[in-house]
């Protein structure tokens, strides 16, 4: 195999990582909900005018907090779309639901609304619109027929932090929301997420869900004597060493967010003829919202093109990726029902899609590189 000279993610360190750690590792308080956590919280409270902001250990376990605090039980269905993470299901066939799969709209790549209303029965219980790319869904669609049938949205915002909707942020327009600090996304501590809370009813119980089911919070703000056991829940929060190294992230996002987007852009004008010309598309952003510049893709015009395109680019040291497989059809969605021509779109794209490397230390001269071999490919 080739050696890779451009990778396709790198996370990127700014110094005070170091420094926060160690503050954490000199107090002695290493455990959650910490200065730094708390920090964190206010933070994000800001940026998306959420009611709360809870740390969480993943983007995963803010989804299944939330799938907790919805009383999702089993007979109940969830829909979403087929074209995403495994945890946007997985979150809640956990609490035995079944996750309902819905298509999405060949021009973002979001859930499609318009296939929103004909997947609602008696027994939805929430609407899980994910922002493919940090690229708002059709919230203002999605949210009309959400009301109209008094159905709570859980917004997967692994990808979203920092875009708009209508000038709204993404996160910032379901009942809660939830995001990712994994390694691959805009803003890392290695591991970890965060639930915005919006629904100010779901705040207090949610505070429990990830204290084990205990009050503990209520506790140590001195509201109670002592604290118990009052409900279901497990261990959602983070270290607070994990804490400090994601506000120096924080801390570096007008950094990060430039960067990503003059990269993206260097990539969206460079390939407009090329893609014109050779029957590729490039990405859909509506004028109404800004992206969180997330991922850059690419649709071939087949399975062939892409995976030699794939090969193209590896052999120059260049590592481009495809992305999500359709839920749908995966052993697991099987089980559910899933069958092909389901989601006649999101099985088209999974095959032609390809992602270009994407991150804000990638430099100038590389985004170079990598539009040149992508120049110099022929479908
Ligand atoms: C990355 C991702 C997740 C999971 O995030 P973790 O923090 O790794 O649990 C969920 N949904 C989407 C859309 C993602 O991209």
């Amino acid at each position: 195999m080739e050696s890779i000279s451009i990778p396709f993610n790198r996370p990127m360190c700014f110094g005070k990582e170091r420094e926060y750690a160690e503050a954490v590792l000199a107090s002695g308080h290493y455990a959650g909900d910490g200065p730094f956590t708390k920090r964190c919280h206010s933070w994000l409270e800001q940026l998306l005018g959420s009611h709360r902001v809870l740390l969480t250990t993943s983007c995963t376990h803010a989804l299944e907090m939330s799938a907790m605090l919805l009383n999702v039980a089993p007979g109940d269905e969830v829909i979403l779309p087929s074209f995403t993470f495994v945890s946007t299901a997985n979150a809640f066939v956990l609490r035995g639901a079944k996750p309902v799969f819905v298509d999405i709209r060949p021009d973002t790549l979001n859930m499609d609304e318009r296939g929103l209303e004909r997947s609602i029965t008696n027994r939805t219980k929430a609407i899980v619109p994910v922002h493919y790319g940090g690229v708002g869904c059709e919230m203002d669609a999605i949210a009309a027929c959400a009301r109209a049938h008094g159905l709570p949205i859980v917004e997967d915002n692994a990808h979203g932090l920092f875009g708009t909707y209508k000038g709204r942020p993404l996160g910032s327009l379901g009942a809660m929301a939830t995001l990712s600090f994994h390694e691959s996304k805009n803003i890392v501590c290695g591991e970890g997420g965060a639930l915005a809370i919006n629904d100010p009813a779901l705040a207090e119980r949610a505070e429990v869900l990830r204290e084990k089911g205990t009050n503990r919070s209520r506790f140590f703000r001195g509201q109670v004597d002592k604290y118990s056991w009052i409900d279901i829940g497990s261990s959602f929060l983070p270290s607070d060493i994990l804490a400090a190294i994601l506000l120096a992230q924080l801390e570096n996002a007008e950094f990060v967010q430039e960067r990503r987007k003059r990269v993206w852009k260097t990539y969206f004008a460079g390939l407009a003829d090329w893609s014109a010309s050779h029957g590729v598309r490039l990405p859909c952003v509506p004028e109404d919202r800004e992206p969180a510049w997330h991922l850059f893709y690419l649709l071939m015009p087949s399975l062939e093109a892409r995976q030699a395109f794939l090969a193209h680019l590896r052999a120059a040291g260049i590592l481009a990726t495809f992305h999500y497989l359709p839920l749908h059809l995966s052993d697991m969605g099987r089980t559910f029902g899933g069958q092909p021509g389901d989601c006649p779109i999101t099985e088209d794209i999974c095959d032609r899609l390809a992602r270009l490397p994407l991150f804000p230390g990638l430099q100038d001269a590389e985004v170079e590189r990598v539009l040149e071999r992508v120049l110099s490919f022929q479908p």
